[in-house]
């Protein structure tokens, strides 16, 4: 076995943009913070749209998770401009709006009642007509019966915001392993650290489980922790609008079309991404001519024009999904151990609260008010009162037994 040199005070397992805004916030406040990822700022946000969209995703029964998306987008201003400024990258975040319309009499009614549902929530939207909508899009299909506009929900670009995240993280002087982990270290009914594939151990007197949908595969995890994450498959195209088309679409449109969801989320710089497809296929991230054919069917029905554009780029992603559809955030019952995965359709969108909840429970012990309905334990058993050393393990070279 190869001994790491240091041992930390946090070690986060998984890169995406969940362990990196975790490991970023964890760095800022002053904890010795290591994460490891054989490709950090890979994961879902390489597929994933950027739809900052506490509104129009908005469902029945998921009203809990409201409070945590309407907190998150309205963090999301100055997160940016504090990450902007910490890694010297641009973002791509658009306060753009979004406009979700309906195709056909039965799309008209569900959006009226989501509308209504909106509105008893004290969420911000407008009903208008198709006119209205065209107006607003005139590229939309002249037969757009209606619509929601919902001037609040806004768009970031998530392979830019997984760059700039990785460079914030390495300017905070968070250390990189770009290597998997094999196995979860435990020492005395404590989280230790963990195992990489080539045997180096890394220890950490805390440790964050960020691996996405890949969270629950960690070997060495017992039973009563294993976080029940699921991989939720999404295809996913992009297109491109050249110059002279331009402005194409100036906010994100969406629609239900024959009971699939289909969106698509302009650019500034001319990307034009159509999403996306939700199967339950485990870790399968094949793109598929019927996944394809089908945003591409549903896209052309909401705006004809798409099939002018040139198709750039087809691919498949991830999300990990929880049983509620929320993530799980914060202390489990393996004393050190914490989680911060689940995020499913919302991860864009839930970064900058979940980089906020986990540097505060990582410092402190204490998770925030605002994340307690999702506690990591929900599903199971709850965790241990945290002691000092939950808090701040003291940094030695020992090696775990
Ligand atoms: C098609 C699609 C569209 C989406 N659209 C939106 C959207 O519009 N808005 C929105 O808010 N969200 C959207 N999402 C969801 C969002 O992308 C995800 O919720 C979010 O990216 C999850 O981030 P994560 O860091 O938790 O997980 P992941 O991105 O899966 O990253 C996990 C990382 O952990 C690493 N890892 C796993 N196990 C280990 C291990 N043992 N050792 C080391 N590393 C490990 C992996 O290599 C990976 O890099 C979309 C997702 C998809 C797939």
């Amino acid at each position: 076995m190869r001994i790491s040199g240091n041992r930390s005070d946090v070690l986060v397992v998984g890169g995406g943009i969940i362990g990196l805004v975790t490991a970023w916030r964890s760095a800022q406040r002053g904890l010795r913070t290591t994460l490891a990822d054989p490709e950090p700022g890979g994961g879902a946000a390489q597929v994933a749209a950027g739809m900052l969209a506490a509104v129009t995703e908005l469902h029945y029964g998921e009203q809990t998770l409201l409070g945590l998306n309407v907190a998150s987008a309205a963090r999301y201003p100055a997160f940016v401009a504090e990450l902007e400024e910490a890694s010297g990258q641009r973002t791509g975040f658009r306060a753009c709006g979004t406009l979700s319309v309906a195709l056909d009499a039965d799309d008209r009614a569900h959006l009226r009642e989501l509308h209504a549902l909106q509105q008893r929530s004290g969420l911000q939207s407008e009903w208008l007509s198709g006119r209205e909508c065209r107006r607003l899009e005139p590229m939309l299909a002249p037969g757009v019966r209606g619509g929601l506009r919902a001037d609040g929900d806004h768009q970031v670009d998530p392979r830019r915001l997984a760059s700039a995240l990785v460079t914030a993280c390495e300017r905070a002087g968070v250390v990189f392993h770009r290597a998997w982990v094999r196995r979860l270290s435990v020492v005395n009914g404590r989280a230790a650290g963990g195992v990489l594939a080539d045997g180096t151990e890394l220890g950490a007197g805390q440790v964050v489980l960020a691996g996405g949908s890949l969270s629950g595969r960690l070997e060495g995890l017992p039973e009563a922790v294993v976080p029940p994450v699921r991989p939720v498959k999404g295809q996913v195209l992009r297109l491109t609008v050249p110059r002279a088309y331009a402005p194409f679409l100036s906010r994100t449109v969406r629609a239900v079309v024959r009971g699939s969801h289909v969106y698509l989320v302009p650019r500034a710089d001319g990307e034009l991404v159509v999403g996306a497809t939700s199967e339950e296929q485990g870790w399968d991230t094949t793109v598929t001519a019927g996944g394809v054919y089908e945003l591409l069917r549903d896209a052309h029905e909401l705006v004809p024009g798409i099939t002018e554009l040139p198709l750039t780029e087809t691919r498949a992603g991830l999300r990990p999904a929880s049983p509620d559809n929320a993530p799980l955030l914060g202390p489990t019952a393996l004393p050190g151990l914490h989680l911060a995965t689940g995020h499913h359709r919302n991860g864009v969108l839930l970064t900058p609260v979940t980089g906020d909840v986990m540097g505060h429970v990582l410092a402190t012990g204490e998770l925030p008010e605002v994340a307690r309905p999702f506690a990591s334990h929900r599903f199971g058993r709850p965790p241990a009162a945290p002691s000092h050393d939950a808090v701040r393990a003291p940094v030695s070279q020992e090696q775990p037994a």
